[in-house]
């Protein structure tokens, strides 16, 4: 069985990430959506809201699919849960300098857990999580970002 861990702060979980996880799926037969918590990241939502929100909008996948909520070392904690890859998403050539230098550094921490990456659909390959707070700070309509749950947990969250 291939079992691949998607890391991530998800903070919220938006469309492109619910992209790159459906292509992923189709790719591995187990995905571990696993909510990065860093001590020194400042995050909108709390590690177990993040976890909630991904579980409502991957419902219909969740008998393949599971969030878990970790601060250790992400290549550490994939080896540990029995995945062999990391799956990362790409928007564009602005994504890829981070990701080239994540991907070295996690092969030399473990060379066995290799990192794939999925392009995203065009539509989505604007949109970050970072992007959708700035709009709903200042109201704007969030709808064409996040589903629903997710965008009353940010109306809530901004009141
Ligand atoms: P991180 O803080 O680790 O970058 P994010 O939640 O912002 O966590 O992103 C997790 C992964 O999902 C990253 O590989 C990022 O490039 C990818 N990702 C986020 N948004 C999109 C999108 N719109 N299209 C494709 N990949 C995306």
């Amino acid at each position: 069985m291939k079992v691949a861990v998607y890391p991530g702060s998800f903070d919220p979980i938006t469309y492109g990430h619910m992209d790159i996880a459906e292509r992923a799926l189709k790719v591995f037969d187990r995905l571990i959506i696993l909510i990065n918590v860093h001590p020194n990241k400042h995050a909108l939502f709390s590690a177990e809201e993040r976890k909630d929100m991904v579980e409502v909008t991957m419902k219909n996948y969740l008998d393949r699919m599971e969030v878990i909520v970790a601060n250790n070392l992400t290549v550490a904690e994939t080896k540990k849960l029995g995945a062999t890859h990391m799956v990362r998403g790409l928007r564009a050539v602005t994504d890829f300098e981070y990701e080239f230098q994540l991907t070295h550094a996690n092969r030399v921490l473990d060379n066995e857990i290799d990192s794939v990456y999925f392009m995203t659909d065009n539509k989505y390959s604007f949109l970050s999580s970072a992007l959708v707070k700035e709009i709903s700070l200042f109201k704007g309509e969030l709808h064409h970002f996040v589903q629903a749950y997710v965008k009353n947990k940010m109306i809530e969250k901004m009141k």
